[in-house]
């Protein structure tokens, strides 16, 4: 049951980090209109299942009175609402002060902000205490995404090298992020780790209509096809991607679509993505998109 709608405002990003799952970047576009917003609204209370929005992205502050109207839009709706941002903007903290105190008088009681060495590197940290500190005169609460580099394991006499932290090898990380990292044989890839995709409990969605059930992997279009329609017409089983990659993970995809692979690739989501890729690059982009997602037309 879809509870939450996680809206990508944008995929305009003030950063372009090596770690995204998409590909955001100063140049990334794909921005929501306001009527775009309102309508999607709508279709959010009409499936009658969703308590909540997040405007994301990319960065939403990037587009700052959009965003306000958004919150307020939500919040006229009655729907729970929280941004996720990299808080580039908390320079100070009577800065933050300046972004958080309009947003809250919106009705947004919660932040969720990144603040990590790969964003920032030496400067980790800075900005959380700033956010955090004009959040806590404000009376708002924050969370932290802090995510890890990957850092190989080493290989015991018991078990081969391992990656740990936590970055996710989709859209520009996969790209990115896997040289030199140790590899596991396709084939054993027989799982989805990561996402409900036969009873999603959220999704994300952007400004092309595009209703993502993991970065770049479609369950359809809300421009074409309403929300409530889309959500009941779905069948993940039969869906010629999804279902594979219920029945067997990533590898059944590639077997089911006689797709070219390599021997190894770090993780599962890192052979979902390649696979998918090659997919769009054949020419499906009704159900693998936007360009955003895999760095490609
Ligand atoms: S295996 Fe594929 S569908 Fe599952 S979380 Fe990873 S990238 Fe997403």
């Amino acid at each position: 049951m879809i509870e939450g709608i996680h809206i990508l405002l944008t995929y305009d990003c003030t950063l372009e980090c090596n770690h995204c799952f998409l590909h955001c970047g100063p140049h990334a576009g794909g921005t929501f209109r306001l009527d775009q917003i309102c309508a999607l609204l709508d279709q959010a209370i009409e499936l009658g299942t969703v308590t909540s929005v997040c405007f994301e992205g990319g960065e939403p502050v990037v587009y700052y009175s959009l965003l306000l109207e958004c919150v307020r839009q939500a919040r006229i709706r009655d729907l729970g609402v929280g941004i996720v941002t990299n808080a580039y903007w908390a320079t100070s903290v009577e800065d933050a002060e300046l972004v958080l105190r309009p947003l809250h008088e919106a009705g947004l009681d919660h932040v969720t902000m990144s603040d990590d060495a790969l964003h920032y590197g030496a400067e980790a940290g800075k900005h959380r205490l700033r956010v955090e500190e004009a959040a806590n005169r404000l009376g708002m609460t924050v969370s932290v995404i802090s995510v890890e580099a990957p850092t190989v394991i080493g290989a015991t006499d018991e078990s081969p090298a391992k990656v740990s932290g936590s970055v996710m090898f989709r859209g520009r990380a996969a790209e990115r992020m896997t040289a030199g990292l140790p590899t596991r044989p396709w084939d054993t890839l027989s799982s989805c780790p990561r996402e409900r995709l036969d009873s999603p409990g959220r999704v994300h969605v952007d400004c092309f209509g595009s209703v993502h059930l993991c970065q770049g992997l479609l369950m359809g279009n809300l421009w074409e096809t309403p929300l409530k329609q889309l959500v009941a017409k779905f069948d993940p089983h039969a869906d010629p991607i999804v279902g594979p990659i219920l029945r067997g993970g990533p590898a059944a995809l590639v077997r089911a679509h006689d797709l070219s692979h390599s021997e190894g690739y770090v993780d599962e989501c890192h052979l979902c993505y390649s696979a998918r890729q090659e997919m769009r690059r054949q020419g499906n982009q009704a159900s693998l998109g936007p360009a955003q997602a895999y760095g490609i037309a």
